[in-house]
């Protein structure tokens, strides 16, 4: 069986996918706690869960054990597995890649040089693409960024406003999430051709949550900026914060660069806020004030970033949710379209509270379409076996 895999690594996590040839899903699995005890689940290509054995930590000792430890499960299934190409998430493109390129030690070199961008993800992406290179000398290998689909912002959007020279070694606004607005572009390009014309706010509300501004099918402006933290709250990021509280801490509080870190990154969002939890889920069924606060910021701010959007267009046509809150919680969505008639947005409840793809009947349409990040890098990583 030839498979074309996509890997998304992190700093103690593995999620592949695995398709064939013509892109139908084979299998995904997600592998957690490498270097620890180890956890891994794999799905089938129907999205049920397939058995996997009793396994010791040294099978999840690395990237590249938990990566042979994964594709063992799937040649339960398909003994023959021959991995013809290989797609990577990679968080950074810096400002050179626009678009997936194929991997080379060179553009390794070059993707190593990023990490100070984005030190607690790009040097795990290159972790995972280094076990899969290893793993798989033979087969092709691509790089696709998250950063990629931000590239052409306009300058009023790629700055800040510091001295020139920071702009030009890189400190800019890249934005994030790419991939996946990339896909939500695709569909509406495939299924709402007006809309993929006209402009559009994206709403990619997960665990990382962010907006994106996209006319005529490209990214105008993105909620994230030079790093994954800034805009929208996230499950344990803080979104955006006012520069000088980071000063105060320095100074006042005597933090660390790293304990700063750790709170803007694993300790603040959804999960500081409301002091229970970084789940969407575990906040709407509690009845603490506190979770209700989190909710409230949470849709706050992405209101607010909507008008700004909005604006930065000249106006929307439509807004699409997407992402395991935007994908799934009525609440989230009726609280963001709330008060937002002004705009053009009337909700329709009954659509809503159903799930369905369309959720409103204003002049400016509103969307739920799930997003496939996977399917994106899969399909750059086909591809590469045409080219
Ligand atoms: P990741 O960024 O890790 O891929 P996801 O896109 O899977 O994250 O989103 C995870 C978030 O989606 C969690 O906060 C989870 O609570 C939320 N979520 C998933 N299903 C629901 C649901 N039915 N209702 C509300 N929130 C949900």
């Amino acid at each position: 069986m030839r498979a074309i895999l996509t890997l998304n690594a992190g700093s103690s996590s593995l999620k592949l996918g695995l398709f064939s040839e013509a892109l139908e899903t084979l299998g995904t699995g997600h592998v957690d706690r490498i270097g620890g005890e180890g956890r891994l689940k794999v799905l089938d290509g129907q999205g049920q869960p397939l058995p996997v054995p009793a396994l010791g930590p040294e099978a999840f000792a690395r990237h590249g054990a938990a990566l042979a430890t994964a594709l063992e499960v799937f040649r339960v299934d398909f003994p023959a597995l021959e991995i013809v190409a290989v797609g990577h998430r990679v968080v950074h493109g810096g400002t050179r890649h626009g678009a997936p390129e194929r991997i080379t030690e060179a553009l390794m070199q070059e993707l190593a040089a990023l990490a100070p961008f984005a030190p607690l993800h790009q040097p795990h992406n290159l972790a995972g693409v280094r076990a899969a290179l290893e793993a798989f000398a033979e087969a092709p290998q691509i790089a696709c960024f998250d950063t990629a689909f931000h590239r052409n912002h306009p300058f009023v959007n790629d700055t800040f406003a510091l001295p020139r020279s920071y702009y030009d070694k890189g400190v800019r606004r890249y934005g994030f999430h790419g991939l996946s607005y990339d896909y939500i572009t695709g569909e509406l390009a495939r299924t709402e051709p007006a809309l993929h014309a006209g402009r559009v706010v994206v709403a990619h509300l997960g665990s990382g949550a962010s907006m994106c501004a996209i006319q005529g099918g490209r990214s105008v402006a993105s909620t994230m900026g030079f790093s994954a933290l800034d805009g929208l709250p996230m499950g344990t990021r803080s979104g955006q914060i006012d520069p000088g509280v980071l000063l105060y801490l320095m100074d006042q509080e005597g933090m660390t660069s790293a304990q700063i870190s750790d709170l803007l990154y694993k300790d603040s969002g959804l999960k500081g806020l409301s002091g229970i939890s970084n789940d969407m889920r575990e906040l709407e069924g509690s009845d603490d004030p506190h979770a209700k606060d989190a909710i409230d910021y949470f849709t706050f701010r992405i209101r607010r970033e909507l008008g700004g959007l909005a604006a930065s267009m000249g106006g929307i046509d439509a807004l699409v949710f997407c992402g395991g809150i935007g994908e799934n919680s009525a609440l989230v969505r009726a609280r963001v379209c709330e008060g937002m008639e002004w705009i053009g947005i009337t909700l329709d409840a009954e659509a809503n509270a159903a799930n369905a793809r369309e959720i409103a009947h204003g002049p400016v349409r509103v969307l739920t379409i799930p997003t496939n990040e996977e399917i994106v890098i899969a399909l750059a990583a086909q591809a590469l076996l045409t080219a």
